[in-house]
């Protein structure tokens, strides 16, 4: 049975009383479980319909052609979606139809929306595999090397390679059932589940999300014409070429992706020994905190940061502590305002940090310095345990690892316990937030969204000021 952070899903065949007859699998025949929540059988017991044995294949039928999206997809479809929703993908749908329905909201839009989304879900909500999607949302997630799995309730987030074997155990129970069956159909969709990992590299590549003529066309350009994938025998998500490729290419024209990940592959592996001996060490102060939300998991693990550099209070500087660290940062121009920044870490790169001058934020001072204290956020704190190996950063995003990087490089560059002292009742927001901007070297739109999450003392007047200042500019320049 799944712990509070963990899921299960469990079989009971013994209500099954000749092969035959209805089955009840959402009420206790089968029990999914995720963290503290039961999905379908309170579903159920809401007196939602019940499927009949059909069931069981269906769902053999999901996992089997969904298993290469649930292992190598890592996109994120809130980009396909434009304007964030909340961080549950289970509340996906039902958020983006309150969006869709709303008269002011472009039709063409939605229709487009709707069809990337609907593809996403059938390949990540096992509810799909269910006759007539009887049952409540649940979607498989894969960040890095972790996997989020969501019901409306909530989410809990576990190793990909738990997640999978708990999928393999339910497959494999659904298989075994059907073994016997004289049914063509049956015995067609067990060996369709024994060999649901051996596919072709351009099968693996498109559930990774990669458009296939767009990495043909790379490895085509002189650059990268010696660019080893050998997709078949490596881990794409442990690639940060293959991910900054996959990242970028429907952002930038081919020849310019094709110069950006060329640069990338110059910077082999570097030594970093202080940078990974302070993350080791900002890692293991968030262990205790695993179930903390993630924005306060990057306040505490900048607040750790700090404490070690043995600065408290007082600027920062993002570009002197990487160059102290030996990370590469290197400029290039890429002619488009969307990505400020593309960091590698791992798969034998880097770590490096492209900067984008072009970016939308990094071309400002100030947004430079907070793009690559969100990229430190990475460095300290996504090496080992989330492992994306690559992040691009001006892409929008409501995964939880990138809240956390967002809140890491506020309070690394303005600590809170300053925004507290100073911002207080019946101060002069507007001013004080602009002593913070210039001290600290940050945009005030970037002070005041931090203060907005971390000052609760404030009246309305002064919440109202701050929230006018989050709404002035967004290039945090
Ligand atoms: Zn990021």
């Amino acid at each position: 049975m799944a712990t509070d952070s963990g899921f299960s899903i469990d079989i009971d065949f013994s209500q099954d009383v000749d092969a035959g007859s209805r089955q009840r699998p959402l009420d206790g025949g089968l029990v999914l479980k995720i963290g503290r929540w039961l999905p379908w059988n309170e579903q159920d017991e809401r007196g939602q319909p019940v499927p009949d044995q059909d069931c069981w294949r269906s769902l053999l039928e999901w996992m089997s052609d969904a298993w290469l999206y649930l292992r190598h997809d890592t996109t994120e479809p809130l980009r396909l979606l434009g304007k964030p929703l909340s961080n549950n993908p289970a509340l996906w749908w039902d958020e983006a139809l309150d969006r869709w329905d709303s008269p002011d909201y472009d039709s063409d839009r939605a229709s487009k929306e709707e069809s990337d989304l609907v593809d996403w879900l059938n390949n990540h909500d096992i509810s799909c595999g269910l006759p007539e999607k009887c049952g409540a949302r649940v979607v498989f997630l894969r960040v890095g090397a972790q996997c989020m799995v969501s019901c409306p309730d909530g989410s809990v987030t576990l190793g990909l390679e738990e997640a999978l074997t708990e999928l393999t155990r339910c497959g494999d129970t659904l298989a075994e059932r059907l073994r016997g069956s004289t049914l063509p159909a049956d015995q067609a969709l067990v060996a369709r589940w024994k060999s649901r990992d051996n596919t072709s590299v351009e099968g693996r590549l498109a559930a990774f999300g990669a458009n296939v003529q767009v990495l043909r066309a790379l490895r085509s350009s002189e650059a990268l014409a010696t660019w080893s994938l050998e997709l078949d025998a490596v881990d794409p998500n442990a690639n940060p070429l293959l991910l900054a490729a996959r990242a970028c290419q429907d952002e930038l024209p081919t020849d310019i992706l094709s110069k950006l990940l060329a640069q990338i592959r110059e910077i082999r592996e570097r030594p970093t020994p202080v940078v990974d001996e302070l993350a080791r060490k900002v890692t293991a102060s968030l262990r205790r905190s695993s179930r903390t939300k993630p924005f306060r998991q990057g306040y505490m693990a900048a607040a750790t940061l700090r404490s070690r550099l043995g600065a408290a209070t007082g600027a920062i500087d993002p570009v002197e502590l990487l160059d102290r660290w030996n990370v590469a940062v290197q400029h290039l121009q890429l002619g488009t305002e969307v990505i400020d920044a593309v960091a590698c870490w791992g798969g034998g790169y880097g770590p490096v940090i492209l900067v984008n001058d072009d970016g939308r934020h990094a071309q400002g001072t100030n947004g430079l310095r907070a793009t690559l204290a969100h990229e430190i956020g990475h460095l300290m704190v996504d090496r080992w345990d989330c492992v994306p190996v690559c992040d691009v950063s001006g892409l929008r995003s409501r995964l939880p690892h990138e809240q956390r990087a967002n809140a890491f490089a506020a309070e690394l560059l303005v600590p809170q316990d300053e925004i507290k002292r100073r911002l207080i009742p019946g101060c002069q927001v507007t001013a004080v937030v602009t002593d913070l901007a210039a001290e600290y070297g940050a945009s005030r739109q970037l002070v005041a969204w931090h203060a907005t999450n971390s000052a609760t003392e404030l009246d309305s007047r002064a919440k109202g000021a701050l929230r006018d200042l989050c709404d002035e500019d967004d290039t945090w320049s």
